[in-house]
């Protein structure tokens, strides 16, 4: 079969033949029906050096999956074949205190996890191929009717990431509170509808790309501005009665951004870096005001997929989505670096269940 293939560190992905993986006991073969392109995935092509992440090249790329059950293993009687499945992303030892919470992305046995932190497509082999090997029932969700495989598949990272980071500051997110989105792109845009499906906070965007701050309007964003001198001034004039931002969510993660966030933040906010731009933020006592919260957030759990889904299911999310075949998963990485990606780009290495 086709797979894009990550083969070292700081270099460009690949599409190489492999052999299609056979599931073992306990394990399902995913024929794969959409697999989305993650700015992350650009970060691992072009910035990091060997020994920063506790796994390593050569694997698949795609972390963000849906598909169709294709072959049980041994013993896996949950499912059944030609069933539409969501993968959860992060594939810990599922023992440890965090996996048995649900938390996988912080699973705390690198020696049973093979990939700490990671999973398909972060360390092992990914769906930006034709098949997903996936090593455990738990990791599948069976998509809620009414939702398709290939609308299914960014909400699994591009939706999950941000509904886990709203979740975390939901309390902070009444009626007369102002969330900031930075960077309206495949996290952002979504970022922008959980917030209106969860919570009665008004919503700001801030976007380089005009095309960008009119998806987030679109999308039901209160007000959308580009970055700017003067920027978080008008920011904080938006916010009731001026009094600052109550939570924002940075999908860029540069120092510009965060900087931008520091000086828009309410007394008692939540600042929250998503994005791996990899800036910082000088944080010390009178830099930031009163009790602001300056937090990372990774990706989100199984239970939180669960509740995704459904948000999707019942017409509250949306994923928009540019198709890509897998022949041409190359150009959806190339036009997401260029900024040329309306929401998410979607890699389809099958349209349908084929058997
Ligand atoms: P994307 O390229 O689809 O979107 C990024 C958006 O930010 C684009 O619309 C771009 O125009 C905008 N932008 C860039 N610089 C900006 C600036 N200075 N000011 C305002 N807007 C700016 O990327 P994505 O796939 O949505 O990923 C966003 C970030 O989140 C990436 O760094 C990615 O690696 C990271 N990420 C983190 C997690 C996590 O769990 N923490 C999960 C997935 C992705
Ligand atoms: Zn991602
Ligand atoms: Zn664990």
């Amino acid at each position: 079969m086709k797979a894009l293939r990550l083969n070292s560190w700081k270099s460009e992905a690949v599409l190489e033949d492999v052999p299609v993986p056979e599931p073992g006991p306990g394990q399902v073969l995913v024929q794969v029906g959409a697999a989305g392109a993650c700015h992350s995935d650009l970060h691992l092509m072009h910035e990091f050096a060997p020994g920063v992440l506790p796994w390593s090249p050569p694997f698949t790329l795609g972390h963000e999956n849906a598909g169709w059950v294709h072959t049980l293993g041994e013993g896996v009687t949950e499912l059944e074949v030609g069933q539409p499945v969501a993968v959860v992303g992060a594939w810990g030892c599922g023992h440890c205190e965090h996996c048995l919470a649900g938390l996988e992305t912080y699973c705390e046995r690198p020696d049973r996890a093979p990939v700490p932190g990671g999973g398909g497509g972060l360390g092992l082999d990914g769906g930006m191929a034709e098949f997903l090997l996936v090593p455990s029932v738990r990791h599948l969700v069976p998509l809620p009717d009414g939702l398709e495989v290939v609308d299914a598949a960014p909400l699994t990272d591009a939706a999950l990431t941000p509904y886990h980071a709203v979740r975390r500051s939901l309390g902070k997110l009444g009626p007369g509170a102002t969330a900031l989105v930075i960077g309206v792109g495949g996290l952002g845009h979504l970022g922008v509808q959980v917030l209106k499906a969860v919570c009665a906070a008004r919503v700001i965007a801030i976007d380089g790309r005009e095309e960008a701050r009119e998806h987030a309007v679109a999308l039901g964003a209160d007000l959308a501005m580009a970055p700017g001198a003067d920027t978080a001034a008008q920011v904080r004039a938006a916010t009731f009665e001026g009094r600052g931002v109550d939570v924002v969510l940075d999908f860029v993660g540069s120092d510009e951004t965060l900087a931008t966030a520091a000086q828009v933040m309410r007394q008692m906010g939540d600042l929250t870096i998503v994005g791996i731009a990899g800036g910082t933020l000088p944080v010390s006592f009178f830099g930031l005001p009163y009790e602001t919260s300056v937090q990372t957030t990774y990706w989100g759990n199984r239970q939180e997929l669960v509740e995704v889904l459904e948000l999707a299911a019942r017409g509250l999310l949306r994923a928009e989505s540019t198709i890509y075949t897998l022949d041409d998963a190359l150009s959806a990485y190339r036009d997401l670096e260029h900024g040329n990606v309306r929401g998410r780009a979607v890699v389809v290495p099958n349209d349908s269940f084929s058997g």
